[in-house]
Formats: structure tokens, C-alpha cells, sequence
């Protein structure tokens, strides 16, 4: 929660900026030669990320995802449902509303509690800072990053974006942003015993947005207001909570490398006894080497049995589990496993991005696991024609029935290439003129740059094989 969220670590602060700032930040070349510049850029130059309301001069902070964005996002989350919901058999989706009964704000603590402490600078800028943040000056209290001026008293800001339900602006009728998706999550907990038929141990999942009012968003689309998240609650009965919370840590820093996260880029940082949430029995974060240093990604909490407790309480509906073999009776605890599905897609482009030398010339290649690939094969004819560019349109669209592929005709092949490289599509076909007699192209691999023949009628047997076989990235020095 964002009022224990301090990271002795944590990046050089960002202001609260002005709306047109695209809130990048400036010294980001830190622990590792992918600088957030180089991603910005590739980012806007191959359209996965741009400026939300560009043409108004922007809104700060605010992102929208172009076309290879969504496709890789879309991606990500697709490889967290297959990973804790279709591998599994103890864990049931759900996907709860954004805008939640007000009193489940007040029962959960985000009413009281969701609280950054702001302090606004009394020199020239007047620019507001997260105290939590700020280092001390070398004479003690901190001073403004920014102007070096005096900063006020710090006062607790609510993080929560209120709004009015209704066509009357009056208390009664404000609501509010979730947050967080997790007390969705709880408030459905009645629901899934009842009509999933499930007893703990067991999960509930669920990927949506939530909204948080940062005093000090940036570093691109690491903290912004507006942003998703892919949450687990795990229901297990108190004495197996430990237990639990160790298998979930394990297994979600699994899921990074196996996604080709270079492991000494991913680290597991335990909360010390002051950063720990209000709830928290116990939280380590996920982090991960990004151009500003560690930071994190995920965080893993055992939140006890307070939020159903305290939903109880509040709501008067019984919130605990009746093993009706035993007649035991007992409200679970929660572990939960909560990440970002914007940081984790920031933190698979900032780990695959490279730049390489090859034949005198320079190339990027986004080295992406290819399940995360927002296309998996480019389908190229070498020159547009000589029924080169019918061919290849007949192999692509066979292709596209069972995989995300493209068809690009134009311009030089190599130009072709280094897009293909820069989106991080791992396989490339093209055809040429032998392919017009004997019906072989080239398969092409982004890493390796090898080029093999193969027969045109095996290619979506083989680029399905090759998709599915134990990936590894090729950035990981062995
Ligand atoms: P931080 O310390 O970075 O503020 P937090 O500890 O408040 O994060 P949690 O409440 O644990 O974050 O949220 C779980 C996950 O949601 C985070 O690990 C992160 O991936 C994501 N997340 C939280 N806040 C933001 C944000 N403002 N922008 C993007 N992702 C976010």
C-alpha cells in the first residue's frame, strides 16, 4: 500500500509535473547501458507506447498503448492467466467492477490510510515532493531536489480519486477509483465458496485497472495514476500461511525468468518492520534492474485475515469457511501475490532490448520471449515481383489462421528486418526466387540471425514447435 511503499533504493524523485511533461525523468542510465530514453523512443518510433492526449500537449504521466502495446500487454497477461489460473487447479478468475460500495473503502482502510506523505517546496519552484523519497541534505532535513529550497511541513495525502455517482455532486454520492482490484476480490469471497465449490487452500485472480492519485508519478509507465494490475488472493487456513507465502514467491520469480527475465536483473527484497502495510503479517517485492535501479515489481503479502475480517465487520455478512466434514470453522488468511501488468511489460522490453553490430551496421532487436512477441513471424517476399509477393500473401494468410504473423512487402528486405528486429518478431520468412520453384523459403531467427530452408507446407507445424520449446534469453551470458 502506498503508505509503506518506501524503498531505501527507490529512484531519484520526480515532481509532480505539469500537464505536457512526458514525466521520463533525466538521469536514467543507471546499472545498465538500456537507458528509459532508448525505450521511450523505440517505443513512440514502433508505436507500442505514446503520450496519452499528445495532441493537447499531453497529460502528465498518462500513456496510451498503440497496436504492438496492446499486443504485448496483451501478451503478458495472457501469459499470467495461463500461469495461475490454467496450470493450476486451485485458482478461479474474476473480473470485479471498478466502482465499489464506498463503505468497502472504509472497511479495507484506504479511507483512513491510503496516504503518501506530500511535502511542497517553500523556495522558488514550489514544486510538491513524496517526503518518503526525499534524501536528507548533508546537514540534515532534505531539501527541494529541485530548487534547493526550503520544504514545508509534511501532510498526509490521500491517494484514492473520488468521484459522484449520480447527477448530484453532494457526499452521500461520492465514490471512488479502485485503487486496488484485491477488494473486489474479497468482496466476492462469499460468492466463489458458495458457487465455485471451492475450499481453501484456494485463489481468486483477476486483472484490471486501478487508479492512485501519485504525488510523484514518472519513469514512464513505472508509476503512473491510471494503470493495471494482475491480482491472486490466495485463501489458506492461518497455519499453512507461511507455507504458502514461501511457494508464491518462488513461483512468481519463476514466471520472470521463465519469461526470459535475465535472473541476476530480478531480486527478492524482504519489507523491513517499517515499510510494512497496515495488514501486512509479512511482504517481499519482486524487483527488477530497471535503467533507475532496483525497483519493484510485484509485491507478495500474507495480509492475515484482516480484509475479510474487516469486511465482516463492516458489511455484517459471516466471511469465514465451514469445513463441513470437520465443522471447523475459521476465517483464512491471504497471501497475496499483486504485480503490474504495465511494469512487468516495461521491465520485458527494458530486459530484451539490444544493440548490436552486424555487417558494419547498427541493429536494435527487442530479444522477447516469443510467447510475449507481439508477432511471431514476419512473412517477407524478397522483391515485389515475379508472383513472389502472391506467394508470400497465400503463406501469411495460411499462417495467421494459427499464429500472430504479419505480411510486409515494402521496401528494401533489410529495412524490413530491422523493423521486424526492433518489435521483436523471433522468426522471418522469406521468399524468393527458389522458392518459386521448389516451394522452400528461409526461416529466419532474430537472435541467432541463422537462416535455414524448409518446405513451405511445414512452416506453421514448425514455427508452432519452435514456440513452444524452453526459451532462454540470449542476453544471459553463459
Ligand atoms: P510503489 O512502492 O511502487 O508505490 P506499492 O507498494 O504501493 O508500489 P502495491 O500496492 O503493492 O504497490 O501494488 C502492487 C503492484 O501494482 C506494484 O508492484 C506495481 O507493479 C503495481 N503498481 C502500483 N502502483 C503503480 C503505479 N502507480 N503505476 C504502475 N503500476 C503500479
Amino acid at each position: 500500500m502506498a503508505n509503506t511503499s518506501q524503498n531505501p533504493r527507490n529512484p531519484a524523485p520526480t515532481a509532480t509535473t505539469a500537464e505536457g511533461a512526458d514525466g521520463t525523468g533525466a538521469d536514467m542510465g543507471v546499472g545498465d547501458t538500456v537507458t528509459m530514453e532508448k525505450i521511450v523512443a523505440l517505443c513512440k518510433r514502433r508505436g507500442f507506447i505514446f503520450q496519452s492526449s499528445e495532441i493537447y500537449g499531453g497529460l502528465a504521466s498518462t500513456y496510451d498503448y498503440g497496436h504492438y502495446g496492446v499486443l504485448l500487454k496483451n501478451n503478458v497477461k495472457g501469459e499470467w492467466w495461463r500461469a495461475v489460473v490454467q496450470e493450476r487447479d486451485d485458482v478461479v478468475a474474476l473480473d470485479a467492477a471498478i466502482l465499489m460500495h464506498p463503505r468497502a473503502w472504509e472497511a479495507s482502510g484506504h479511507v483512513e490510510s491510503f496516504t503518501d506523505p506530500l511535502v511542497q517546496c517553500l523556495g522558488k519552484c514550489k514544486k510538491r515532493w513524496r517526503a518518503d523519497h526525499l534524501e536528507p541534505a548533508d546537514n540534515g532535513d532534505p531539501r527541494c531536489p529541485e530548487c534547493g529550497g526550503e520544504l514545508g511541513e509534511a501532510r498526509q495525502f490521500n491517494l484514492m480519486f473520488e468521484t459522484f455517482m449520480g447527477p448530484v455532486r453532494e457526499d452521500a454520492a461520492r465514490i471512488f477509483l479502485r485503487p486496488e482490484t484485491a477488494q473486489g476480490i474479497f468482496v466476492n469471497f462469499k460468492n466463489v465458496l458458495q458457487f465455485a465449490r471451492r475450499k481453501p487452500p484456494f485463489g481468486i485472480a483477476q486483472i484490471g485497472k486501478a487508479f492512485r492519485n501519485e504525488i510523484t508519478p514518472g519513469n514512464f509507465i513505472f508509476r503512473t495514476r491510471e494503470f493495471e494490475q494482475m491480482e491472486i488472493e490466495f485463501f489458506v487456513p492461518p497455519p499453512e500461511a507461511e507455507e504458502w507465502h514461501q511457494r508464491w514467491m518462488d513461483d512468481r520469480m519463476r514466471w520472470y525468468t521463465d519469461l526470459g527475465i535475465r535472473p541476476d536483473h530480478l531480486q527478492l527484497r524482504p519489507h523491513g518492520s517499517d515499510e510494512l502495510s497496515h495488514y501486512s503479517a509479512g511482504t517481499s517485492d519482486i524487483e527488477y534492474l530497471f535503467p533507475m535501479g532496483w525497483s519493484e515489481l510485484e509485491g507478495i503479502a500474507n495480509r492475515t485475515d484482516y480484509d475479510l475480517r474487516r469486511h465482516a465487520e463492516f458489511s455484517g455478512e459471516k466471511l469465514d469457511y465451514v469445513d463441513t466434514a470437520t465443522g471447523e470453522r475459521y476465517v483464512p488468511y491471504v497471501i497475496e501475490p499483486s504485480a503490474g501488468a504495465d511494469r512487468g511489460t516495461l521491465a520485458f522490453m527494458v530486459d530484451a532490448f539490444d544493440e548490436e553490430e552486424v555487417a558494419g551496421r547498427k541493429r536494435t532487436v527487442l530479444r522477447l520471449h516469443p510467447r510475449l512477441a507481439p508477432v511471431k513471424v514476419a512473412v517477407l517476399p524478397l522483391v515485389s515481383r515475379d508472383g513472389m509477393p502472391e506467394k508470400a500473401r497465400a503463406i501469411y494468410e495460411e499462417l495467421r489462421r494459427v499464429i500472430p504473423a504479419e505480411f510486409d512487402e515494402g521496401g528494401s528486405i533489410g529495412k524490413r528486418y530491422r523493423r521486424q528486429d526492433e518489435i521483436g518478431t523471433p522468426w522471418g520468412v522469406t521468399i524468393d526466387g527458389e522458392s518459386m520453384e521448389d516451394d522452400t523459403v528461409t526461416l529466419r531467427d532474430r537472435d541467432s540471425l541463422e537462416q535455414v530452408r524448409v518446405p513451405a507446407g511445414g512452416l506453421a507445424e514448425e514455427l508452432l514447435r519452435r514456440l513452444h520449446l524452453d526459451w532462454r534469453s540470449p542476453k544471459i551470458e553463459s
